[in-house]
């Protein structure tokens, strides 16, 4: 994986080093940097002004310890090495601007995009706890089992019904990625007070007990995947799981349609906690389809129940 570095990101959070905004940097430096600039001045060429301004520019965000911030930070999700060609940072154009993305080109290559505005350089701290974040969330979005699709959109929804879903999507994973950073004892951007506040907001119109029961599994890790915080996102009040297990219904849990469903009372009692404890509201009678019975059952390790085909 390669790390890069957009050049107006670069300048940018340079410049506002060389304007004081950062302490620590010592004035010698502070005038070393003014003199290696006036000197691309006087390069004619205006593409090699440039590029003699960017090198410069680089050199600093090196030597002040701009790039060793964001290279170190990296290191602590090791997943993005193997499944990204490169990390990219690029100057975000405002607040709203900010965040993470991930893009992939013709040929399957991922690379994932951090933008930040350069105002994040003035301080160490919430820097590092802002990249936390925004990290762990393209650390989800490679990570086979969290299961990430881009595409929030279910079938029927109005576009009212989308912005509702993408805003709660949204919340419930920034919620299960905080809770998860917390465990790994990595600094990051809201704690659980905050979150829950957030959350609260958020679902309010969820009974109490049926709120608190969510925030745990959001905020303890278990619910660290694409498909229940989608279908929470869409659906909170899970009216759209109270139907039979019927040929061709969609499985409470992933939400696809299937044919074969799961005899529930004979999954390994491990199994089916584990789905009780990522859907709070799931019960017996609703079933679950194979593939869920099937991944239920690798990650509670036990052997797989015979499924039933309805
Ligand atoms: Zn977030
Ligand atoms: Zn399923």
């Amino acid at each position: 994986m390669q790390l890069l570095f957009e050049d107006d990101l670069v300048e940018a959070a340079v410049r506002l080093c060389a304007a004081g905004t950062r302490s620590g940097i010592p004035a010698l430096q502070l005038r070393r940097y003014d003199v290696e600039r006036e000197r691309c001045y006087a390069v004619l060429d205006p593409d090699e002004r440039a590029t003699a301004f960017a090198r410069v520019q680089l050199s600093w965000f090196g030597e002040w310890g701009l790039e060793s911030r964001l290279t170190s930070v990296a290191l602590h999700f090791p997943m993005l090495q193997p499944a990204l060609t490169a990390l990219a940072f690029r100057k975000a154009r405002g607040r709203n601007d900010e965040g993470a993305e991930l893009y992939r080109d013709a040929q399957g290559r991922r690379r994932g995009i951090v933008a930040l505005r350069p105002e994040r350089f003035a301080d160490d701290a919430p820097l590092t706890r802002f990249l936390h974040h925004e990290l762990a969330h393209l650390a989800d979005m490679v990570d086979p089992a969290f299961g990430y699709s881009p595409e929030l959109e279910q079938t029927g929804q109005t576009a009212s019904q989308l912005r509702l879903t993408r805003e709660r999507y949204r919340l419930l994973w920034d919620v299960s990625i905080d809770g998860r950073l917390v465990q790994r004892r990595l600094e990051t951007v809201a704690d659980e007070v905050q979150r829950r506040q957030e959350f609260n907001r958020g679902f309010a119109f969820l009974p109490e007990e049926r709120r608190d029961e969510l925030f745990a599994a959001l905020w303890h890790g278990r619910l660290a995947r694409h498909h229940p915080l989608l279908d929470i996102a869409a659906d909170p009040r899970g009216l759209r799981g109270r139907h039979d297990p019927v040929p061709g219904a969609a499985c409470p849990l992933c939400g696809f349609a299937t044919f074969q469903w799961t005899e529930v009372d004979r999954l390994r009692p491990a199994a089916r906690d584990r789905i009780r404890a990522d859907f709070p509201a799931w019960c017996d009678r609703e079933s679950v389809c194979a593939r869920c019975a099937e991944m239920y059952d690798s990650i509670t390790g036990l052997e797989y129940p015979a499924t039933v085909v309805l």
